[in-house]
């Protein structure tokens, strides 16, 4: 089976884990704040802290900017279930604006449209690797006096105007679970440029406390990484380019094998960004050959894990329907939902698992309807 995505652990990683389990400091300590230090220098921004995963990281983004009860925050109804979920956590309310169909993410038009007296937040997502309309959101949200909150959980490392994501945002959030472009096996990282910001995020992660210990100056939780975490993080961020590279290289060779067939959209990359493909997602319009659920099962009855990211847009959900949204209130994200088929785009994928993914799917091109 190719698989639809597959960590890519080295000897460094290796190493570095048995270092800190030999160093005796396995809990959070001088290795985190290593990690965080190249963290920040790589997205160019002034801090970094890292946390237990891109939740807990979104969760303590909301905190640091003072986003709770009877807030709105508005977000994609596009994406994994835990860029809205924090929202919840916060106490704030998640509104959501549709997303343009072709990049997936959140559409600035819409998020205007969704403004209200109570927002206090514009939580874009950068879905599948691709930054959002930043210059336009953050048009919308100053003008609405909003913060910008960056979900850029899948898109470490991606550009916008020639600068990295993680700097452009009041605070950033990534997430390096195991299946992310660099991975810790769970972890986060919050990104910010504004010390206050980056001051509470800390305290928030660590129990409310102050930098003087058993000093509790909020509410807070256990959200730390542990230093075991932080030196697979340290060993990864010196290789994300090259991860990032080879995704691409990837993503241009399925571009050129399959924007000519009929019923397939390929990925469109917005002027101006670049895309490092955390996943590689086409539509499966109605054109193709089968729809999209029998292309993901005759992938898989070939050898090839494809992927549905994701099958249901947020606000069909039990926790954001109460809410009072209904089906059809976000027809892109309906849509899109119904569509999309993600392929695997991974760095480890070789040159034959690519050609054979592309010969399936030009077989699956030629089945009659
Ligand atoms: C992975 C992800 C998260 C959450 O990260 P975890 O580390 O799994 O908690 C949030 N938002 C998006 C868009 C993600 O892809």
């Amino acid at each position: 089976m190719i698989k639809i995505v597959q960590p890519v652990i080295e000897d460094e990683e290796i190493s570095g884990v048995i270092d800190v389990l030999k160093s005796g400091n396995i809990a959070q300590g001088p290795v985190t704040a290593e990690f965080e230090e190249s963290f920040a220098q790589y997205c160019q921004a002034s801090h970094a802290i890292a946390t237990s995963n891109g939740t807990t990281a979104l969760h303590a983004a909301l905190y640091s900017l003072g986003i709770g009860q009877g807030d709105e925050v508005i977000t994609s109804p596009f994406t994994f279930v835990a860029t809205a979920n924090s929202i919840l956590m916060s106490g704030a309310k998640p509104a959501f604006a549709d997303i343009n169909p072709l990049t997936y993410t959140v559409d600035h038009n819409e998020v205007a449209s969704a403004i209200t007296k109570n927002t206090k937040a514009v939580m874009p997502v950068d879905l599948y690797g691709q930054p959002s309309d930043i210059d336009e959101l953050t048009a919308v949200a100053r003008k609405a006096g909003a913060f910008m909150v960056h979900d850029s959980c899948q898109a470490i490392g991606a550009e916008y105007k020639g600068k990295k994501v993680g700097s452009f945002a009041d605070v950033s959030c990534f997430s390096l679970y195991a299946t992310k472009n660099i991975t810790t096996g769970e972890g986060g990282m919050i990104t910010t440029n504004n010390p206050e910001v980056a001051e509470l995020a800390r305290q928030f992660r660590h129990h409310g406390q102050s930098a003087q210990r058993y000093e509790y100056l909020d509410l807070g939780y256990n959200y730390r990484i542990t230093d075991i975490a932080s030196a697979i993080g340290v060993a990864q961020l010196k290789k994300v380019g090259r991860f990032t590279e080879a995704r691409r290289l990837n993503a241009d060779y399925y571009n050129k094998a399959l924007f000519n067939i009929d019923g397939l959209v390929t990925p469109t990359v917005a002027k101006d960004r670049t895309h490092v493909y955390h996943q590689y997602t086409l539509r499966v319009t109605e054109e193709f050959s089968m729809s999209r659920d029998e292309l993901v099962a005759y992938l898989k009855d070939n050898g090839v894990a494809a992927g549905i990211y994701y099958p249901k847009a947020l606000h069909l959900f039990p926790q954001f329907k109460d809410l009072g949204y209904k089906e059809g209130d976000f027809p892109h994200a309906e849509k899109a939902s119904r569509e999309v088929l993600s392929l695997p785009v991974h760095p480890l994928l070789k040159s034959s698992d690519r050609q054979k993914v592309i010969e399936i799917i030009k077989q699956a091109a030629k089945e009659k309807k």
